[in-house]
């Protein structure tokens, strides 16, 4: 059975060779990666020293960066496994506008690998990805962050749960401040009622300003959730090069 999926998968190979997501080169037929050998290597993991709530890479030996100063947050602690660079925009946009499913998988077990350096996100009751509104969730046939939690649920045991819901459809973030980005989300997420006392790990695939996961982080504490984490995929940076 094993020969035979091995044998389809190398006829489908031939038939439609995978490519690696960044530099488009054909992918070996027994390479089970979305990116190519050298693309991968280029994959830079987020790393102290960084904002200790949010993770925005800091150099000035602060621990807070500005956005994360004098105000408590919702989503206490976000964590990234890379930084939104080298081979990641692209392979992002291959899960997400180009129906790689195979690269938001892989970008999962590598999440996974990364778990283990936060001690600071142990001790969660469950995985919880940032749902995409119905339409667009019809559109792309597939939520590319419960992607992501699926992955990182079978590498931890943690259980996956889909808690949060989203009803409202917002407009894309990309070219607004943070203040219309916060109105743009306000009210976008309602938690389910089962998350009342539970420790939960919101997970999404990239963080640019953390607006979702803060909008994420009040709708699970206002349905009751203790306490509310974050992890992502990788972490786009604001100030930084
Ligand atoms: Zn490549
Ligand atoms: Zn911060």
């Amino acid at each position: 059975m094993a020969l035979l999926s091995q044998l389809k998968a190398t006829a489908l190979h031939w038939l439609l060779p995978q490519t690696c997501c960044h530099c488009r080169e054909d992918l070996a037929s027994d390479w089970r990666e979305p990116l190519c050998p050298a693309c991968l290597s280029k994959l830079v993991p987020a790393e102290p020293p960084f904002c200790l709530r949010c993770a925005e890479p800091l150099l000035n030996g602060k621990i807070l960066c500005p956005a994360c100063s004098g105000h408590p947050c919702a989503c206490r602690t976000i964590r990234a496994a890379f930084l939104y660079k080298g081979p990641v925009p692209a392979l992002a946009h291959g899960f997400k506008y180009r129906g790689r499913q195979d690269a938001a998988q892989a970008a999962g077990r590598w999440m996974a690998g990364h778990f283990a350096r936060f001690g600071e996100l142990s001790g969660c009751d469950a995985l919880v990805p940032v749902p995409l509104h119905p339409r667009r969730l019809r559109e792309r046939g597939y939520n590319q962050a419960e992607i992501l939690a699926r992955e990182l649920s079978r590498a931890t045991g943690l259980p996956m749960k889909n808690l949060l819901e989203r009803p409202k459809a917002t407009k894309p973030q990309w070219d607004l401040d943070q203040e219309a980005r916060r109105q743009n989300l306000s009210g976008a997420f309602v938690a389910k009622p089962q998350v009342k006392g539970l420790r939960l790990l919101i997970i999404d695939d990239i963080c640019t300003s953390g607006s979702s996961l803060e909008e994420c982080g009040r709708a699970l504490h206002r349905a009751g959730a203790s306490r509310v984490a974050a992890f992502v995929f990788a972490r786009q940076t604001l100030s930084a090069p």
